[in-house]
């Protein structure tokens, strides 16, 4: 069984939705997951602020006018009387349950049941356009499986027990439609694996069914080795390791969502990223042998960096002090990403600010702390091992007119990197990349 993922560009119009059929082959049994329509996840965080913010007259204009694009989406898409009138009493649904929800009491979880719907409408409009030209195919709810626990990790497990029956009711059904994004949390409401969390759930399904590969379809040839968006002249990589790509897409790359690469590594399932627009191309494959030798591979960026500094005397020849000092972020369930250490002085990143307050407070108990917000790391994954080809001399040498934060350096075989404030990262990204490639 293979798992394909579209992104939201290759759902963007009717023409790319009728498309589809040109890369999935209705024959082969197979999963495929959408996003919703490119837009469409944006309009609903707009209409959601603007509902808890209580502009509901602006939530309102917000939700006609993307009605508005619904409605030319599918006068485009069906051509049937029949197909047409599906259409519209699909969104007519949809649309309505949104404005609903603006009317009442209105909290984050309602906020999550309307960023559930782009999915919702995507999926169901492909899935009556097959019906309408004949194409079968079954509709599996991805809230009927798709989980995550009280930590907001997905449980790979429950995926498996609830999607394994689900898809055996229908044995001679070829091709599977499902939601990407949405899920349910441990208290059973609508929730979701944060944006870009569609690849997540096509790794996730991946894992639970032991799938034989996941695509990622989306609007580019694959993980370029740098990001297209700043830096001219980026290529695609044709081979990543699992651990290569974990650290890319962690660090910043958008192609992949920071957490997708994990249980397709971990259940060893091959990820490989494809381009909607040119099918033909290699794209990347992502899998267990995939790094290579003695080189160096992609940068990557992760905006929205907060850098901690904790200046103790109390660290000077003291064992333990770390260990008090990450306590308070995992009380805090907040993530750290880069940590560097002197006698006397720690410093570390956090991206998860939520309860960045609490923790100054506490950490405030060992010493004097500095705080700097809207700092950038830059990620560059290669092969370090033992820096046989002076790679880390050349990353700095490479940043040497840029007033450098952190650098981060042997914490693995094949990671380097190095905090700056954001304002640096364009200036960073390109000379980085003509100096390394
Ligand atoms: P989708 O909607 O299909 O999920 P995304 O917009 O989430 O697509 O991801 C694809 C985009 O990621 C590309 O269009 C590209 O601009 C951006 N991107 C950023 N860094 C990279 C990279 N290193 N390699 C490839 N694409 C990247
Ligand atoms: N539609 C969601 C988003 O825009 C999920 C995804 O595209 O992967 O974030
Ligand atoms: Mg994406």
């Amino acid at each position: 069984m293979k798992i394909l993922k579209f992104g939201g560009t290759s759902v963007g119009s009717a023409e790319r939705i009728k498309g589809l059929l040109q890369i999935v082959d209705p024959s082969e049994r197979q999963i495929v997951v959408l996003s919703a329509v490119s837009g469409t996840t944006n309009a609903l965080v707009e209409i959601g602020q603007a509902f808890l913010d209580s502009r509901r007259d602006e939530a309102k204009k917000l939700i006609k006018s993307h009605k508005d694009k619904y409605e030319g989406l599918i006068a485009a898409l069906f051509t049937t009387e029949e197909g047409l009138k599906k259409g519209k009493e699909l969104i007519d649904y949809h649309f309505n349950l949104i404005e609903a929800l603006g009317n009442d009491l209105f909290t984050p979880t309602e906020e999550k049941v309307i960023l559930a719907q782009g999915e919702l409408l995507s999926t169901t409009l492909w899935h009556f356009h097959l019906q309408e030209i004949g194409v079968p195919s079954v509709l599996l709810p991805a809230l009927d499986f798709m989980k995550i626990d009280e930590d907001n990790e997905p449980v790979v497990s429950y995926i498996t027990e609830k999607l394994t029956p689900l898809i055996s009711e229908h044995p001679d059904n070829m091709l599977f439609i499902t939601q990407g994004y949405i899920c349910r949390n441990s208290f059973g409401e609508i929730d979701n694996l944060r944006r870009g969390g569609s690849d997540y759930t096509a790794s996730l399904i991946g894992a639970a069914l032991g799938a034989e590969e996941v695509q990622i379809w989306t609007d580019i040839d694959g993980m370029h080795n740098n990001d297209p968006r700043i830096v001219s002249g980026t290529k695609p990589i044709a081979n990543l390791s699992f651990d290569e790509a974990a650290e890319l897409a962690y660090f910043g790359a958008k192609i992949l969502h920071p957490q997708s690469v994990f249980p397709a590594q971990k259940y060893n399932v091959p990820v490989r990223l494809l381009n909607t627009m040119d099918p033909q191309a290699h794209g990347t494959l992502i899998s267990k042998n995939g790094g290579e030798k003695g080189t160096i591979r992609a940068i990557a960026a992760k905006d929205g960096i907060t850098a901690i500094h904790i200046h103790s005397t109390r660290m000077l020849l003291a064992y333990g002090f770390l260990r008090k000092v990450f306590e308070i972020f995992e009380r805090y369930k907040t993530p750290i990403d880069m940590i560097t250490t002197s006698e006397v002085a720690v410093s570390l990143t956090i991206d998860d600010t939520n309860n960045l307050l609490e923790i100054i407070k506490e950490v405030e108990l060992f010493g004097k702390v500095g705080v700097d917000e809207g700092q950038t790391i830059i990620c560059v994954v290669g092969d370090f091992r033992a820096n046989t080809h002076g790679y880390a001399a050349r990353v700095l040498d490479a940043v040497k007119h840029l007033p450098v934060r952190m650098i981060s350096y042997g914490g693995s075989d094949y990671n380097v990197s190095i905090l700056l404030d954001s304002t640096h990262k364009t200036e960073a990204l390109r000379s980085l990349h003509t100096r390394l490639f």
